[in-house]
């Protein structure tokens, strides 16, 4: 099976490094999955799964909150803005992240006073990357 190289990193580091037979990520304009000898391509990334198939045809996950996909011959660069593997995920961490942008979320569509201070695409965005790391951690959501 043929395969394609694929690096992630991070702004703090180098997330994966390694051969793969296929990528699915979540680009600005909807699923891409993307196989060896795939057309040259740019695409911004919004918070969500990532998902590497291996030669094996086993999947690894990983949270990706952001950022890009370069894809050339040679090989599939992700420059995410941030991006963990499971066992990098504090959970805690998250659950607190996705109650704190719930909070704000509700405060919002409450009206009132608060909701001039909120800034809600801000708030929106938070909650997905804490779902999205939640998920990776294999939690169910309501
Ligand atoms: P928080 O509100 O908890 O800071 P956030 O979604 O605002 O979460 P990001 O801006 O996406 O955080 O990430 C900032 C840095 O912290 C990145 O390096 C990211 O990998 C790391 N990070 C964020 N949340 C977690 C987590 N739950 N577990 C491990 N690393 C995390």
């Amino acid at each position: 099976m043929s395969t394609i190289n694929l690096e992630v990193v991070s702004p703090d580091k180098k997330v994966f490094s390694g051969d793969i037979s296929m990528l699915i990520f979540r680009s600005t304009d909807g699923e891409l999955g993307i196989l060896p000898k795939h057309a040259p391509l740019v695409a911004g990334m919004i918070p969500h799964v990532m998902r590497i198939r291996q030669e094996d045809g086993s999947e690894s996950l990983m949270a990706v909150a952001g950022g890009f996909v370069e894809v050339t011959p040679e090989k599939i660069a992700v420059l995410a803005s941030a991006a963990e593997v499971p066992e990098e995920i504090d959970e805690l961490r998250a659950e607190q992240s996705y109650k704190r942008a719930k909070d704000r979320i509700e405060k919002f569509h409450q009206g009132g006073v608060e909701k001039e201070s909120i800034d809600i695409k801000r708030a929106e965005l938070a909650l997905q990357r804490a779902k999205v790391r939640l998920l990776v951690k294999g939690k169910k959501l309501d």
